[in-house]
């Protein structure tokens, strides 16, 4: 999916506005990267409208260039899609019961013991688990084994066939002996049917649950959606649980059973030791899905350390053709307050395209700076006067060769084609639209 979405914003790279035009190409490539990674084609719609009108409509910070405006849209968007901020856990109770359901291997039982353990731990609960799964006695061997592992009792009657029996014995059990939490391991089956669905059921209605949850594989696409789906009209549970994220997963399950059931995400596995247990969090999985991590960071640090104001007044200066070094000079300032030089670069309107042919490092930067500074004031602000001695005169000063200077002075005179052309008609309005 990462790769996908790559080549969904490589449309929008180096582009130096936002239009229509390719914002309907981008979406349309995110739309299928999302539908290839088993999300439903009607969320993936939903989806990719969103992240369209946000895109068309948002106040644009100017210096930031349409594909990576695009990823921090798209990745707030799959954050507030899979469920805004983590969701909280109802464990009050004398004793809290928690009920675990769906299908055979999805995770149930090692994310019980899982859970047991973290909330032993950090909420300093006495957990009791209950092994209800009377069709496999090795799911019950299994509990009893991570119990011990994890130091929690485990109850089980390996002679009943009756899991409302087992569950209410359990409960008694867990009152008489100051346990003030029952987690409730059931069986599940390899596909939905309906004697799991009966069965569940009746466990759900006799001990009337403090939180229902659903466990899900998540490797298991859009079949988990599914379900999701059944298990939730039958149970209409809490949250969801996904499992196995540690594996090669394709992240569109958890992107839609949001969506789909409209249920909270709680927790995710991320491996088969008692402590691969994390809570779920919205945007670390947006950027866990989007692989891109770095570019999210890069884009809000460009957002703290940009001002808006100040790329506006420059705007106006551009509008007026009143550009000159000493403004440059102020935009390399910005770059290398931002920090690292070649991440940044391209944040600053109308610096991507001159600095391209730039090999950017921070000797370049010093190089610019020392031939800036070898300008008289009215040199920066008419660049226009520089002729063969003040270019030698200018080397000389910088201790740079002429050549470098003819450089410089070249690529700030495509540059201000270049704004200029942003002047005439259609680049105005544009502009304005990224302003706006
Ligand atoms: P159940 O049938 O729903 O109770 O599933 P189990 O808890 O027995 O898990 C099925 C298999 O998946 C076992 O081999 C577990 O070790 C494994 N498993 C469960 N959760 C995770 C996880 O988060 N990551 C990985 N890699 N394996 C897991
Ligand atoms: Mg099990």
């Amino acid at each position: 999916l990462s790769d996908r979405l790559d080549s969904a914003f490589h449309i929008l790279k180096g582009r130096n506005k936002i239009t229509e035009i390719n914002i309907a190409e981008s979406v349309k490539e995110i739309r299928r990267a999302l539908v290839d990674a088993d999300v439903s084609y009607k969320i993936a719609k939903q989806f990719t409208d969103t992240v369209k009108e946000k895109a068309l409509g948002s106040d644009v910070l100017v210096s930031l260039k349409p594909g990576q405006l695009m990823t921090k849209i798209v990745r707030d968007e799959m954050a507030s899609l899979m469920g805004g901020e983590a969701a909280d856990f109802k464990i009050e109770g004398k004793p809290a019961v928690v009920l675990m359901s769906g299908l055979q291997g999805s995770g149930k039982t090692t994310f019980s013991a899982k859970l047991a353990n973290y909330l032993k731990t950090k909420k300093t609960r006495k957990p009791l688990l209950v092994a209800c799964d009377v069709y496999r006695p090795a799911a019950i061997d299994q509990l009893h084994v991570l119990g011990e592992q994890i130091g929690v009792d485990v109850f089980s009657n390996k002679e009943s066939k009756d899991p409302v029996e087992i569950s209410k014995a359990a409960i008694a059990h867990a009152k008489a002996n100051g346990h003030n939490l029952v987690i409730i391991d059931t069986a599940g089956r390899l596909a939905i049917d309906e004697e799991m669905m009966r069965e569940i059921k009746a466990v759900h209605t006799a001990v009337e649950p403090n939180e229902t949850l659903f466990v899900v594989d998540s490797m298991t696409g859009q079949d988990a959606v599914n379900t999701a789906k059944a298990f939730n009209d039958v149970l209409d549970y809490d949250g969801v649980i996904l499992t196995k994220l540690d594996g090669d997963t394709r992240g569109g399950a958890a992107l839609t059973i949001k969506a789909v059931v409209d249920k909270p995400i709680k927790f995710v596995g991320t491996g088969e030791k008692m402590d691969a247990l994390d809570v779920f969090h919205p945007s670390r999985m947006a950027d866990r899905i989007l692989g891109m991590g770095d570019v999210v960071s890069l884009v809000e640090r460009a957002q703290e350390q940009f001002d808006e104001e100040k790329a506006r007044d420059m705007q106006k200066k551009i509008a007026k053709n009143q550009f000159g070094f000493d403004d440059f000079l102020d935009q390399i300032q910005q770059i290398k307050k931002m920090g690292n030089m070649k991440d940044l670069m391209g944040m600053i309107p109308g610096m991507g395209k001159m600095m391209r042919n730039i090999d950017i490092d921070d000797d370049a930067f010093k190089h610019i700076e020392a031939m800036i500074h070898s300008m008289t004031p009215e040199e920066r602000t008419n660049p226009s006067v520089i002729n063969g001695s003040r270019r030698k005169r200018i080397a000389r000063g910088a201790g740079r060769d002429i050549t470098e200077v003819n450089k410089l002075l070249k690529q700030f005179a495509d540059m201000s084609k270049m704004m200029k052309m942003m002047q005439s008609q259609g680049g105005k309005r544009n502009m304005m639209n990224m302003m706006r």
